[in-house]
This record gives C-alpha cells, structure tokens and sequence, in this order.
C-alpha cells in the first residue's frame, strides 16, 4: 500500500489550532490585550464594532516590533516569552504559547501597525487567511496597533455561529473587565461602536472596580488582606448583604491572571456560610499571588484554569482569610457619618414625590414577613385573610372541615368516573375541601383517596404557562407605575437587558431609557409588584448569564420559568380557602399540571388503599 500520511499544511493547521484559540470575537480581544499587557503597555486602547465582527482594534504603547519579528510573531510557536521548557516553571508573561497571532491571522483579515522606540520607522503588515498580503515601511507611533477584521470570513460555520452583536459584546466586555480588573496600573479606554463605554485612568485596584462597576460598589467592598509562606491575598470582598442572586462580580486573579476555580471559589462561599441565602452568591475580587514555580498554567488553551501544588493549604488559608475580613467587618459600626444619603439611595427615588401611605390596620401585619407583602399581587387568588390568627389554623378546624369532607366524599362518588384529573376541573371547583398543610402543601380529595400539592410549585406551573401563553400572543397585561422606576445596574447587565428587552415588552413591562448604567422602567406586568422588579431583573440576568440563551423560543422559555419561578408563591406563605381552591383549579387546568417549569413533581396521590395499608 502507498504512503498515506501527509502533513498538514501550514495554513490548514492553523485554521484548526484556530478553533482552539478563538471561539469568538472576545477570545481575539483577550489575546490582543494580554499581548500589550506583555509588551508593556501603560495605555490601551480597544475598539470595537458590532460585537467585534466587523472590527477589534487593540492600539498599545509597549515595546512594539521590528519588521523581523512582526512577520515572525504570525507563525505558528513564535513567540519572543520563552525560549526552553523550563521557563514554563518561570512565567510572568501573560503569553507562552505563540500560538495567538498565528490563529487570529488563519482566520480573519488582520493589520498591523508597529514600531520600537530605536527604529526610526515602523512597519505596516497586512494579512489575509495566513497569507502576507503586504508589507510596508510606515510611519507610526512606539506601540503595536492591531486591527482585526471579519472574523472567521473563511469558515462561513464558525461565522453563522457568532450570536448577535449585543451578545458577543457582553462577552467581550466580561472579557475586557477581567484584564483591566487585573492590572489596574494600565490605563484602558474601549470604544464601542464610536462610543467610549470604558475610561479607565491607571489607578489601584479598589479605583479599578469602581469605575468599572459605578461608585455605588465602594459601599460594598470589604478588603481582604493575608500574606503568608504560600500565598499573598489581597482585594476585596463584597459585604453579606449585597450578595445577589445573579452570581456578578467573581474574579479570582492569580498572579495578575484571571483564572477559574470552582474549589476556591467553595472556599469563598464557604467562608460566607450563614451570612448569606443558600440562593444568593457573595461578589469578590481576589487577588492571589503565589510562586509561579507553583502553579501549572499549561493545562488549559485559554489558560484560564490553573493547578496549584498545595491546593488545600490555599483552601484553608482563603477561607480563613475571608472569614476574618467578614469578622472584622461585621464589629465595625455600620453607621457611616460621611455617607450623602440622596448619592446613596439604591433606586432613584429622589425625584418621586411624597406619597400618603394607605395605611390598613392590622395589628398581625409583620412587616417583615415577605408573605404578607405578596399577597395582593396574585392575579388569581383573593386577598388573604387579614386575620393571622385564624389562618394559623387554616386545615386545624377539624370539625368544619369534616362537615365540609363529608359532603364533598358525597359528591365525589356521584360524579367522579374514570381517571382522576380528567374532567378535573368542575370536580375541585366542587370539591370544597382544601386545606393548608405546613404552609407548604394544599391537601384535597380525590375519589380515590388524596392529593397533596406542593403549592410553590403548583403556582409555578400556573404562572409559567401564563407566561409563556402572553409571550406567544404578545399579549402581555401592564399596568403603567405612576413614577417610573430607574434601577442602577452594571454596564454588562443593562447590556443584557438590551437584548431581553423585547421578550420582557411581550410580557408586559415598559421600557423608557436604557442608558449604560440605569434602566427606566416605566409599567409592570399586572403581577408584578414594583417593590420586586429589582430582583426580578437580576434574577433574569444571571439566568441569562448562565444559560446564554438568544434563539426566541428558548429566550421565552427562560423568561417565562424566571418570572413564574420569582412571582409563585412559596413554601411558608399562607392561603386562605379561596385561593387554594383557585390554585387547584387553575393547576389542573394547565397543560402539564404534574410537573413544575423546573421539572419536580408538583402533587402526590394517597389512595385509601395507601391509608388502609398503614392501619393494618
Ligand atoms: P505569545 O503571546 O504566546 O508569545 P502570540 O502569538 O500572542 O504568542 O504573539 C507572538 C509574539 O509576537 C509575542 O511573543 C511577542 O513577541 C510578539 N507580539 C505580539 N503582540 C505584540 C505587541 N502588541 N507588542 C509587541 N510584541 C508583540
Ligand atoms: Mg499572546
């Protein structure tokens, strides 16, 4: 048999080594930035458009070229940051591989511009697919300027892959954060679109956040400070009570490298124990610094997973460290004299006017009791009972509620036939009887025996449906708030608002201005009480975050399971007769009534026979 092994040629191994480099437009800005970083730069500038698809440009102050080494730095293992394998145990570069300009050339159109501070002139190199298109002598400032357009332009797959411009912004912004959050000395300035979104004067790491993330986050931050043999750690810590349900701002930065770590990232959460909600996740910015004999960053393409050597010993210290900072903050006073309580409120409130408040006098109304706040919001069930007292013993009344069973057993046998839920409907809206267990679950009759139901996530079903039904006829009910709401939010975060923005209009919410930190709102879903918008708009960001979901149907889907997830009611609320009864019969009603949007069961059956068994 002939010889059947070829080389791959230059051009086609790198398209695939390509594929490893770059997923999408921000992996190129996080190389072209970490590239300036090693050449050292103090100003960089990024500019983008349309989500980098048609331009990332990364203009840098640092060391530049000469015309060798810029024809060079675009082959494949060229690079200028280590010269023998043991220098792998020594980096303090960001870059080692050699491998980023050469993959970034394979598949887009790429220009440089470049010149060291001896040489009198710089050089100008354009690039096409691998192939030098040309080269020239050019005059230009100490510093690189890489420009890169029309990413993947030869592999028309990867390119139809790319997700709308908003979306690969918000990645490259997360991108563009973790550089600069990790080498605050730098100035930065990022243009998007010919807008300046970012301006990042060269300043310390506490400034760094600040004006990456708004001045509202300075109240938050809590400095973490610990050296020891092993370790250095320094940063900041959000306080406890500014965890959020969207995971945000979680930065590990380990010798000025932003890495990933699910086991510190344990240990942090870990030293919040009992400080925060099990649903809620502590913001931080840490940084760690450690032996680069140490570490072994080689594992991963993109480099953001590392392995220490000793990782227990940096688990044990992190998580000690932060309880300690925790410790120290919780004896400070909480009172802070300096604080110009108008700069400070979360919501913009200043402008509203002064309200009456409509007082309703009940003597058991606790106001810190979430489930008395929901309770007029439920678009199906009435106002619960303002008597507290007696809702205690809502299910407890026995001699009323066998009156009531004994009638409805009657009825029961009289008109129910075949399978248990079908013709449901007319038979629970007969079926009197329901009673509240726990707070927890509704409990009913059934011909057969008993259901319970776990009422949160009964509500869920019902809701999700709803949702989903408003969302397909874009027939979403708002009602306008009367001063509209402006919510502080994160630069990436509004971004994110930006594109569910239509989905969420379906629903019923009203949009005035989105600006780059502030979204107005200016109506509601009917369901939706103003006081929870907050959380339900960051509750939709993380999931978005999470899921990174774009295509219409699964955006409405996720939408949907956010809203019904965060509107239902929940475990610990009470329900007076009424609406447990509407909670029953819309449930049954619904298209899927046995599982929740989150697929648990939502009711159980007991048979008499079940009963029986347990009385034998
Ligand atoms: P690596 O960063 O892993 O060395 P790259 O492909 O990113 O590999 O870059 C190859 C080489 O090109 C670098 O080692 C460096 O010498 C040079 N280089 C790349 N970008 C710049 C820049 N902005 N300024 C100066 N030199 C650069
Ligand atoms: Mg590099």
């Amino acid at each position: 048999m002939a010889d059947i092994i070829k080389l791959l040629p230059d051009h086609v191994a790198n398209q695939i080594a390509a594929g490893e480099v770059v997923q999408r437009p921000a992996s190129v800005v996080k190389e072209l930035l970490e590239n300036a970083i090693d050449a050292g730069a103090t100003t960089i500038k990024l500019v983008i458009k349309e989500g980098g698809k048609t331009l990332i440009q990364v203009i840098d102050d640092g060391v530049g070229m000469s015309a060798t080494d810029a024809r060079l730095s675009f082959e494949r293992h060229a690079t200028s940051k280590i010269q023998k394998a043991e220098d792998l145990f020594n980096l303090h570069t960001k870059g080692f591989r050699g491998e980023a300009l050469a993959s970034i050339a394979a598949i887009a159109h790429v220009e440089m511009h470049t010149k060291t501070e001896e040489d009198e002139v710089g050089t100008h190199l354009k690039i096409e697919g691998s192939t030098i298109v040309s080269q020239e002598v050019t005059v230009t400032p100490k510093g690189t300027s890489m420009m890169v357009k029309n990413l993947f332009f030869n592999i028309p797959a990867r390119r139809n892959f790319l997700k709308s411009s908003q979306v690969e912004l918000r990645h490259i912004i997360e991108e563009f954060q973790r550089v600069s959050l990790a080498h605050a000395s730098i100035s930065f300035h990022f243009y998007n679109n010919g807008n300046e979104l970012f301006n990042l004067p060269s300043s310390n790491h506490r400034q760094r956040i600040v004006n990456l993330f708004g001045g509202k986050i300075k109240e938050k931050l809590v400095p973490v400070d610990e050296e020891t043999q092993v370790v250095t750690i320094s940063g900041f810590i959000n306080k406890p009570e500014y965890a959020k349900k969207s995971r945000g701002e979680q930065f590990f930065f380990v010798n000025d490298r932003f890495i990933r770590s699910p086991y510190l990232h344990h240990a942090v959460v870990s030293a919040f124990d009992g400080l925060i909600k099990k649903e809620n996740h502590p913001g931080y910015f840490l940084y760690l610094t450690v032996d680069p004999a140490s570490i072994d960053i080689n594992i991963h393409p993109t480099k953001t997973e590392i392995k220490f050597d000793d990782e227990h010993t940096l688990y044990a210290i992190l998580r000690s460290t932060i309880k300690h900072s925790l410790g120290q903050f919780n004896v400070m006073p909480s009172l802070d004299f300096d604080k110009n309580q108008n700069l400070e409120t979360p919501y913009e409130y200043k402008d509203k006017l002064v309200q009456q408040p409509k007082i309703n006098v009940d003597s058991n109304f606790n106001p810190f009791k979430e489930e008395m706040l929901r309770t007029n919001y439920r678009p199906n069930f009435q106002k619960q009972s303002t008597k507290g007292w007696e809702s205690m013993y809502v299910g407890m009344d026995s001699e009323d509620d066998e009156k009531e069973a004994d009638t409805s057993i009657t009825y029961e046998s009289d008109t129910i036939t075949g399978s248990i839920f079908e013709g449901k409907k007319s038979n629970f809206e007969t079926a009197s009887t329901t009673f509240q267990l726990r707070r927890k679950y509704i409990v009913t009759t059934i011909k057969s025996g008993m259901v319970v139901i776990d009422q949160s996530r009964a509500h869920q079903r019902v809701l999700y449906e709803r949702f989903l039904k408003n969302i397909t006829i874009k027939g979403g009910v708002s009602q306008q708030l009367l001063f509209p709401l402006r919510l502080a939010f994160t630069k990436s975060d509004c971004a994110i608002i930006q594109e569910i923005k239509e989905s969420l209009i379906t629903v019923g919410f009203v949009f005035g201005t989105i600006d780059e930190e502030e979204v107005e709102i200016t109506g509601v879903p009917l369901s939706v009480p103003e006081s929870e918008v907050g959380m339900i708009l960051d509750q939709l960001i993380s999931d978005y975050q999470q899921d990174f979901v774009v295509d219409g149907f699964s955006q409405t889907d996720v939408l949907s399971k956010t809203l019904s997830k965060s509107l239902a009611v929940k475990t610990g609320e009470i329900l007076d007769s009424d609406s447990q009864l509407a909670l029953v019969n819309d449930l049954f009603a619904c298209k899927e009534s046995g599982v929740s949007p989150f697929n648990k069961p939502i009711y159980v059956t007991i048979t008499e026979s079940d009963i029986d068994k347990k009385f034998l």
